[in-house]
């Protein structure tokens, strides 16, 4: 993923009018190369040295051009200006390009009676029921999910009402049915994804929670939860205490090595190999309207942790165990729903809870088929690129190995758009079960999640062989996940696709008018970088046909890919933890800046917009351009995560650039110079 956090800050009555496209131009118009050099050179700090930090130097003025854009022209500004200096204002580029994506959705689904045929106006009908029931919300109110969904039919939440009976609850029963509201990697996880060994089917997956997931949420953000579903200051005190402990115990469960290894298994077997699990009441919970088959198969890692979760549940009181259940369902739908009762809050809310049909109607308003096809002849371009620099074979692989590498390369697709016009009946199949109410927003909240997941879960009986004649995408796995509610690409493994949402081509990123030169530092660098995680270190577990099958350990076996992993490694300072989005940064850079320019070397003529750089200066700022965004305003709340992603964007910018040596010639950097990296990495 571009884009390591997913959740934007948007705000509406703040609009992105930097496009040409706004309409209230008064005086001769300017050409949209001529207001990107202008932005272009505005958004710099040319006091800055290039070669020390270019971070600075390309984006040190990014965030007062955008406090002024707002100020000048937004009527909102003055009434709202302590929340546009707060957390709402759009942090960085891909934050500026859902926030207008969410403004174009907004206004149709206050137009009424817009549709033109049926199937539109039923699934827009829906999307309207939703957002007016999300306007509708004073306060959002969590304890409302706690009364519409108790942990079973037999008792309540130990902290709502009276009807808590500790001697009713079942842990294990609890979670599935959770599960079946898209509760996931509380205690443990499951989900339904495409087979490692045939990628067309699917199969259940039963694992450990990520370490992520079972890191310890800290007795402040308990509290706070807990106040807000009404709880004494002193209760919650108390009980944030108990889970805290409980939580750290869980934690260290992550240290059990999986002796056993992954293993498939019915699950009537299951049963009786794991008893202490209890696996079919979980199941019981998840496929409530259908009979269970205990000759079916799912696939078990970390069973050693499984057993000792069981062990540790069954010796905690059941308080400790369904407070921290529930703690982590409330902090789950805190996420899911709006971040405040807003009119942007409202739209971003409804494309977590309905992202095919958002992606439907994304699509409807942002697909570009000219632009559509520049891009597409653009990832060509850069896959031949790629497909040289295999070749060309600096890690010294045997031939055949080469030639798996290229297959799979040649299996890379790019794909416009979540899913892909003759997909479209699936999706009105979709929204015909669904039955919204404009006055119930936790209902209908309930009724998406639980949706999705029985959806996920029928994927197990699709029928293979009709999907072979389709030219279908074969993505509805995803739909449990969030990846169509914002306009992040993606790299989809299993898949070997490369997924570009239709709301990214618009500027800052795209427009079809824009320098050849524009168009492969930002889009080409975007695009390299999703086709490079295709070969990094995860994307080459996967064969060409998107098979966990890939030659990961013969590639391993190259001394030079083993010194460019150590040199990788070595660079991995605070912030940028994932090795994987490092090489997809440093190929990618590589790949959109040979694509454009050869990799002879020749002069080309200066634009004329902009003398003072040449082409290859030009190509560097833009592509730094790209990752511009605001530095955090200190608030207890945002400060570690809005802080970490900033500091993680610059450094991306700084180590990348610090290890191409063209920047540095181009910038004429001398040896010492902090935008020089001592060793540069280099794996393909
Ligand atoms: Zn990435």
């Amino acid at each position: 993923m571009l884009k390591l956090s997913l959740v934007a800050w948007l705000i509406f009555s703040l609009a992105w009018r930097t496009t040409p496209t706004a309409c209230r131009q008064t005086n001769a118009p300017q050409s949209v190369q001529e207001m990107l050099a202008e932005q272009l050179q505005s958004y710099m700090d040319t006091k800055a040295r290039p070669c020390e930090n270019f971070y600075q130097y390309a984006c040190g003025n990014w965030q007062i051009q955008q406090q002024e854009q707002h100020s000048l022209r937004d009527r909102d500004w003055t009434r709202d200006r302590q929340r546009y200096q707060g957390q709402l204002l759009p942090t960085d580029t891909l934050g500026l390009i859902d926030h207008s994506v969410n403004r174009r959705l907004e206004l149709l689904l206050r137009r009424k009676n817009e549709s033109s045929s049926e199937s539109d106006s039923s699934i827009l009908e829906q999307m309207r029921l939703y957002y007016r029931s999300c306007k509708r919300l004073k306060p959002y109110n969590l304890k409302k999910y706690l009364q519409l969904l108790p942990p079973s039919n037999s008792t309540q939440w130990p902290s709502v009402g009276r009807g808590w009976r500790p001697e009713q609850f079942d842990w294990i029963t609890t979670l599935g049915r959770l599960r079946l509201h898209g509760l996931n990697g509380v205690l443990l996880r499951e989900e339904v994804l495409p087979r490692w060994d045939d990628s067309r089917n699917y199969s259940i997956y039963v694992n450990k929670p990520s370490r992520q997931e079972t890191q310890p949420t800290g007795e402040g953000a308990m509290i706070e939860l807990l106040l807000d579903i009404g709880q004494t200051k002193r209760t919650a005190n108390a009980l944030a205490r108990q889970v805290d402990d409980f939580e750290r115990k869980l934690h260290r469960l992550q240290e059990l090595e999986d002796d056993e290894g992954p293993r498939e298994m019915q699950l009537g077997y299951l049963d009786s190999y794991l008893p202490q699990l209890r696996w079919l009441s979980f199941m019981r919970q998840v496929r409530i309207d259908s009979e269970l088959d205990l000759r079916s198969t799912l696939i078990i890692e970390n069973i050693p942790y499984l057993r000792a979760l069981s062990d540790l549940v069954e010796s905690e009181s059941p308080d400790t165990v369904c407070s921290y259940i529930m703690l982590k369902w409330l902090a789950f739908l805190k996420q899911q729903g709006p971040a405040d009762i807003s009119r942007g809050e409202c739209v971003a809310a409804l494309r977590r809870a309905m992202p095919l049909a958002s992606s439907w109607l994304v699509g409807q308003q942002f697909s570009d088929p000219e632009s559509e096809s520049y891009v597409r002849s653009l990832f060509q371009r850069l896959k031949v690129r790629f497909g040289q620099i295999l070749a060309e074979n600096r890690m010294r692989l045997s031939p055949p190995l080469v030639h798996i590498l290229q297959q799979k390369l040649h299996a890379v697709r790019l794909q416009m758009g979540f899913f892909q016009p003759d997909e479209m009946e699936d999706v009105e199949q979709y929204h015909v079960r669904v039955d919204l109410s404009g006055h119930s927003f936790y209902g209908n909240q309930l009724v998406l999640l639980r949706q999705r997941v029985e959806a996920n879960h029928d994927l197990l009986y699709i029928n293979v062989t009709n999907l072979a004649n389709s030219t279908g995408s074969n993505l509805s796995y995803l739909s449990e996940s969030w990846e169509a509610s914002n306009s992040s690409p993606l790299y989809v493994r299993p898949r070997n696709l490369v997924l570009v949402p239709h709301g990214l081509l618009q500027l800052p990123i795209w427009h079809r008018n824009i320098s050849a030169l524009q168009q492969h530092a930002v889009m080409g660098f975007v695009l390299a970088h999703e086709l490079a995680h295709g070969f990094d270190m995860s994307g080459m577990d996967y064969d060409a046909l998107g098979n966990i099958m890939g030659p990961v350990e013969e590639i391993g076996a190259s001394r030079q890919f083993r010194q460019g992993l150590q040199c990788l490694q070595q660079q991995m300072a605070t912030g940028s933890k994932w090795i994987d989005e490092k090489l997809a940064d440093f190929v990618a850079l590589r790949l959109a800046y040979e694509t454009f320019f050869g990799v002879r070397d020749k002069r080309e003529p200066r634009d004329p917009l902009m003398p003072q750089f040449s082409q290859r200066q030009l190509f560097f700022i833009s592509f730094a351009q790209f990752f511009c965004g605001r530095t955090p305003v200190l608030s207890p709340r945002s400060q570690s995560e809005a802080h970490l992603k900033h500091a993680a964007d610059e450094l991306r910018v700084m180590q990348t650039l610090a290890n191409f040596e063209e920047f540095s010639r181009e910038f004429g950097c001398d040896k010492k110079a902090k935008m020089q990296a001592s060793q540069r990495c280099r794996i393909w």
